[in-house]
């Protein structure tokens, strides 16, 4: 038994060494299999095939918001175009409200322990700790034309309405749908994007309307039908579609939506009107169409009667507005081309006096940058509406936080906030209002990319802004972290734990993205690739490979290597400067015949005896010799190299072998900042493919003309080194090189 155990486990202990081994784990394999087959949809350079196709939703809504009841009615027209080359029997809806109803999935499925002193917020369930029941009550579903009711089933968030007939290829078909539900208190329930907030000083309220309406599901070539359910942090898949909505509210409200306003004249005041007609054709700051003390005279006038505004949009994902007597509101155009539309904030009084100030210059500052990285911004109106915790997007229209102190006054880190929260939701409206990724599966192909952009208009328009998140530099500790909690950015949305969702969707893609710009590609290949993709997949549903292939395939730039590590692993930069040698080449070939220590051609290095780590550059440099190329070198050839001009050109040069070590797993550009002697400073940049032989240790000769004092491996941690105590050297430099990095 005992001799039985013991060559088991000596077994065993031989397989795990022989396992770990195996150090090579592909990092420059090229993706191949973990991309899907280009297929006439899809082409293998990353763009819309021939037959590329897509469906389409057109809405006509009516709405009305109860500002006693707060219940929200409405009933809508949907024509769905089927453009698929199949013939469909059902459609997909989804009801986003259904996530609050009795029994809601997300409820159902969260984890819980119970720990004393726990918050009161993390027992509010809605069901059951507030007196609140959400959901969609749906009245009717009806063939638009026969107005013969449609069978229709409900799973969760889901709504399955079947066909009379089946819809061919090229088809169309309307149908209708009356429902309501109870607006929440959204700072009760953040998982759902939209609801009412209450100000008890003046018994007002201000709604955000979202996921407010039955919306199509989108069906396409990749997934079939995207009907996930919706679990509160995977957002949505939408399909592309005209939107005429009629709004009705009380007539002291203003409205922002996702659209033009059709009918300014019959809901706004004649001086609202002009002001509104002047801010069409103003460009150098906010026109104010109601003055804050407009606003603040209405919120005592709890109007009775009522309006209806009404809106259109072309061309657009999903429809949003907001709604309040409390709203400030102000405009001014923007020029982008030939295109000026009308970028607008509205606001209460809680906002000023940072509102007035920032909000609408934010939005210009967005729709500007973006558009310079994309497509120019094709909607006619960019709203941003003030709420007290929000940062939520829809087309043309955002609701964002950063509230001031009730006496005005507010902190940088607020001011930065909401700046960082205004260009990141308008910026949306490029990823993935345009640019129409699938939020659902890929939270990173609309947050990472818009948080990238986002880091990009702040560098260029704020410098008072604070800008490491979203950086190299800002991701390197997290990915350091926990590699059993940490999941690929590669990843569904839902799927990632909440704690890290941040970093996974939004902060590591950013980082990934800064890197491909500034150190792997440069500015001019990466911008020109990254608007090709904007191009290419406006108005479209790009999936991950789209993008991964056009900006290799707009670029010449193999990144396999780079999307493998940055998106389908968790592996961290760790690069270690693990060695220095410095040689010099003796000045004269003497004493050849007589040379003890074997010289192997080719090889600069090989002559030295020291084989021993150096912690600095005390003990000078180590000479070698440089002997002639021996004839049997060249084969058959005749042409040779004139070896005493090699050793001539040679002279009084520093060689430096630096040996590099990959502690850290994903594979990375290196950096290396020289300082001489003189104190002057080198920056040389060695891509990543450096490592393409040998994916855990390089080693690599520099030449340099002058005497180096000190060697660093990416001075301002540019790759997200994880570990910069050990990319020094002189060694002894190490310690407090990382202690000033750290101070930066
Ligand atoms: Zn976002």
């Amino acid at each position: 038994m005992k001799n039985i155990f013991n060559i088991s486990l000596l077994l065993l202990l031989s397989f795990s060494l022989i396992a770990q081994d195996k150090k090579w784990a592909g990092k420059f394999e090229q993706l191949d299999q973990l991309l899907p087959t280009p297929n006439t949809y899809r082409t293998a350079s990353g763009a819309p095939g021939a037959n590329y196709w897509q469906q389409r939703a057109d809405y006509d809504i009516d709405v009305e918001l109860d500002d006693e009841t707060q219940i929200v009615t409405g009933k809508e027209t949907i024509t769905y175009y089927n453009n698929a080359p199949e013939v469909m029997k059902y459609v997909w809806l989804q009801l986003d409200q259904n996530d609050l109803a009795n029994g809601n999935m997300t409820e159902k499925t969260r984890t819980s322990t119970v720990r004393d002193s726990t918050a009161a917020k993390f027992f509010a369930v809605a069901s059951s700790t507030y007196d609140y029941s959400g959901g969609f009550k749906i009245k009717s579903v009806k063939d638009a034309t026969t107005g013969k009711d449609l069978p229709f089933l409900i799973n969760y968030t889901m709504l399955r309405i079947d066909l009379p007939s089946s819809m061919k290829t090229g088809e169309k078909y309307s149908f209708k749908v009356e429902w309501s539900f109870t607006e929440k208190d959204r700072m009760k329930f953040s998982r759902q994007r939209g609801g009412y907030e209450y100000f008890p000083e003046d018994g007002n309220y201000l709604y955000t309307e979202a996921q407010w309406f039955p919306r199509m599901c989108v069906f396409d070539d990749y997934e079939g039908w995207q009907n996930k359910q919706f679990l509160g942090q995977g957002e949505f898949a939408l399909t592309f579609g005209n939107y005429r909505v009629r709004i009705t509210v009380p007539s002291d409200h203003i409205i922002g939506a996702s659209g033009t306003l059709q009918n300014a004249k019959a809901v706004l005041t004649p001086t609202q009107f002009e002001r509104f007609e002047k801010a069409k054709k103003t460009f150098d700051q906010p026109v104010l169409i109601v003055t804050q003390e407009e606003a603040v005279a209405k919120e005592k006038e709890h109007s009775k009667k009522k309006s209806t505004w009404e809106f259109y949009a072309e061309n657009v994902r999903d429809f949003a507005f907001a709604s309040s007597r409390k709203f400030i509101w102000d405009a001014m155009a923007v020029k982008i081309n030939d295109k000026t539309p009308l970028a607008q904030s509205l606001y209460p009084k809680e906002g000023n006096p940072l509102w007035g100030k920032e909000s609408t210059k934010a939005i210009k500052n967005t729709l500007e940058v973006y558009s310079s990285r994309t497509i120019d911004y094709p909607y006619p109106v960019a709203y941003s509406v003030h709420t007290a915790d929000q940062g939520m997007e829809y087309p043309m229209i955002c609701f964002n936080f950063g509230r001031p102190n009730k006496d005005g006054t507010y902190s940088h880190r607020l001011y930065e906030g909401m700046i960082g929260v205004i260009v990141h939701e308008v910026g949306h409206n490029f990823f993935p209002m345009i640019v129409n990724s699938d939020e659902r599966q890929w939270g990173w192909m609309d947050e990472g990319l818009n948080t990238f952009l986002e880091r990009e208009t702040k560098r260029e328009r704020y410098p008072d802004v604070n800008i490491a998140s979203g950086s190299p530099k800002g991701i390197a500790n997290y990915m350091k972290g926990d590699k059993n909690k940490m999941r690929p950015i590669m990843w569904d949305a839902d799927n990632v734990p909440p704690g890290d969702y941040g970093p996974n969707a939004y902060s590591k893609p950013s980082a990934a993205l800064t890197l491909l710009r500034e150190t792997v590609m440069g500015p001019e290949l990466f911008d020109k690739s990254f608007k090709e993709y904007a191009q290419r997949w406006a108005f479209k549903h790009p999936k991950p490979a789209d993008f991964f292939r056009t900006m290799e395939d707009a670029s010449a730039v193999d990144l396999d290597w780079f999307w493998r590590g940055w998106f389908y692993s968790v592996d961290n930069v760790d690069v270690e400067l693990d060695n220095v040698k410095w040689f010099r080449v003796k000045s004269e070939q003497k004493d050849l015949e007589n040379k003890s220590v074997k010289t192997v051609q080719g090889d600069l290095t090989a002559s030295t005896k020291g084989s021993e780590k150096a912690n600095d550059f005390s003990q000078g440099p180590q000479e070698i010799t440089v002997v002639d190329t021996k004839d049997n070198f060249y084969g058959e050839f005749k042409s040779k190299i004139n070896d005493a001009d090699v050793r001539g050109k040679l002279q009084n040069k520093n060689l430096y072998e630096l040996t590099l070590k990959n502690k850290g797993g994903l594979v990375s550009p290196i950096i290396i900042e020289w300082t001489f002697t003189d104190g002057s400073k080198e920056i040389e940049k060695i891509p990543a493919e450096i490592w393409r032989q040998n994916e855990n240790e390089v080693k690599k000769v520099f030449m340099k003309e002058k005497e180096v004092t000190n060697i660093v491996i990416d001075p301002n941690n540019d790759s997200a080194d994880t570990n910069l105590g050990d990319n020094v050297f002189p060694k002894k430099a190490a310690v407090n090189k990382f202690e000033q990095f750290k101070k930066n």
